[in-house]
């Protein structure tokens, strides 16, 4: 538990980040849980432990994190955004039945770093959005069907 503080404590700092309380337990809480959560699930999880910590808090420390590259910003649904510990390029797969975002792995020049620029752009930040419906979901399905 404490080291645990401590590497994510050592995480803000790197970044330049002042380690305020209210800052390692939001980042805690992502690492915790790296199902892609809104800032809306963040703040109903802590403020169950940490009752004064206000909802505002919560955004403005999103963004904080945001600014200086510390979480990834998903925006796959198209109606909210989704906050990613995982900061290495990566691609993201949504079911539009069970409404699940996770991580996919695919072959992609973009991530693995093979292509870095487009017409002399440089490419900072990669995302590929794949939507359809899970494994899980559908063999639930194919159970009904039968
Ligand atoms: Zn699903
Ligand atoms: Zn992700």
């Amino acid at each position: 538990m404490i080291t645990n503080m401590k590497h994510i404590k050592n995480k803000l700092e790197a970044k330049g980040v002042k380690p305020t309380y209210q800052r390692l337990c939001v980042l805690k809480y992502l690492e915790k849980n790296m199902n892609h959560p809104t800032a809306e699930m963040i703040y109903e999880n802590i403020a169950k432990k940490i009752p004064t910590m206000s909802k505002t808090t919560i955004y403005n420390t999103l963004n904080l994190f945001l600014e200086n590259g510390l979480i990834h910003a998903v925006t796959i649904t198209g109606t909210e955004v989704r906050y990613d510990i995982n900061t290495f390029s990566h691609h993201h797969f949504l079911c539009r039945k069970c409404g699940k975002i996770v991580d996919i792995e695919v072959k992609c020049p973009f991530c693995d770093g093979e292509i870095t620029q487009i017409n002399g752009s440089k490419i900072e930040e990669i995302h590929g959005y794949f939507k359809g419906i899970c494994k899980k979901c559908r063999e639930k399905n194919n159970k009904v069907e039968r």
